[in-house]
């Protein structure tokens, strides 16, 4: 399955426990700290997939936070879910405004925070979702890790899947290859734009085997693009 990230910044531990135990049961690979100022430098090295941030919090609030990652460029598109505490109307309001993507209301429910998390994915970064995806005779099921043609399976190593996966979600658009390295493989990784074309070449010639090649187009001097609305 593919891994989520999920960052939680809550300093109350008793919520903080009960938020990585429901998100652990739920599949994802979850890191708890208590502040802000322990989140710096988590993100520095790598970034999580989702960030669920408690608003009250001591040193740096989360509506800090929350404005200081939007204002970052390496941060502005990280998917931020606000944790608040009831009836505080006015704080949700200006939470969405400063670019959190959601908020839940403490009480919550584990099953309303798990649904909330994975629509989120869903819209923000679908190539995160086990969601099953078709385009022709072509599927792909991120649960079992498969790609198959009519029951013919297609053997691909995890860059190529997970490159098929991003194409697969994200169709018809031209990605540079430093784009495809850092929302495939995660910005904080260091590999050598070259190192693309290489899984692009292999997962070709995976697709090659069932005439799918063609969806994956070079455009000259830009990147790539999964062309599946085009002939
Ligand atoms: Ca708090």
């Amino acid at each position: 399955m593919t891994m989520v990230n999920i960052l939680v910044v809550e300093d109350e531990d008793a919520i903080s426990t009960l938020i990585q135990f429901t998100l652990e049961q739920a599949g994802f690979t979850v890191q708890s700290i208590s502040s802000v100022e322990k989140a710096l430098p988590l993100l520095q090295s790598q970034l999580p997939d989702v960030i669920l941030l408690d608003w009250m919090l001591p040193g740096i609030s989360g509506l800090q936070f929350i404005k200081y990652l939007r204002d970052t460029d390496r941060t502005r598109d990280l998917p931020i879910i606000l944790l608040t505490a009831r009836g505080e109307e006015t704080d949700k309001e200006q939470g969405l405004n400063l670019g959190a993507d959601d908020y839940i209301t403490k009480p919550f429910s584990p099953r309303e925070l798990v649904a909330r998390i994975n629509a989120l994915l869903r819209r923000r970064a679908p190539q995160k979702t086990s969601t099953p995806l078709h385009v022709h005779e072509l599927e792909l099921n991120p649960q079992q890790q498969r790609v198959q043609v009519n029951g013919q399976i297609i053997a691909l190593g995890p860059s190529e899947f997970k490159l098929l996966h991003f194409f697969m979600t994200h169709p018809d658009r031209i990605y540079t290859r430093r784009q495809l390295l850092d929302l495939v493989w995660g910005d904080h990784v260091f590999i050598e734009e070259r190192t693309v074309d290489v899984h692009i070449r292999r997962l070709r010639r995976g697709l090659e085997t069932v005439g799918y090649d063609y969806l994956i187009q070079t455009v000259r001097g830009s990147g790539y693009r999964f062309a599946c609305n085009q002939e």
